[in-house]
């Protein structure tokens, strides 16, 4: 599954440098995750960096972008081949 950011962000700068698919922006309020780049991190690290990093654990699972591990590593080569 791709993750996602709730409105308890509180746009603390951190965790948009530190995804190595470039999925998180900011949006009009908060910080957004694109489901389309969020590997869950698979095929970078083991953890995702985002959820590792936020200081008010505000980043679930996206309940409407399930996916398996499988499918995760195939957008991870989708991303790394452009
Ligand atoms: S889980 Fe990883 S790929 Fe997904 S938004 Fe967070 S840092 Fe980026
Ligand atoms: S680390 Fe958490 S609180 Fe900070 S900008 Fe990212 S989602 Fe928002």
């Amino acid at each position: 599954m791709a993750l996602m950011i709730t409105d308890d962000c509180i746009n603390c700068d951190v965790c948009e440098p530190e995804c190595p698919n470039d999925a998180i922006y900011q949006g009009e309020l908060i910080y957004e995750i694109d489901p389309n780049r969020c590997t869950e991190c698979v095929g970078h690290f083991g953890e995702p960096q985002c959820v590792e990093i936020c200081p008010v654990d505000c980043i679930p699972k996206n309940p409407d972008h399930e996916e398996s591990q499988a499918e995760l590593m195939e957008k991870y080569a989708k991303l790394q081949s452009g």
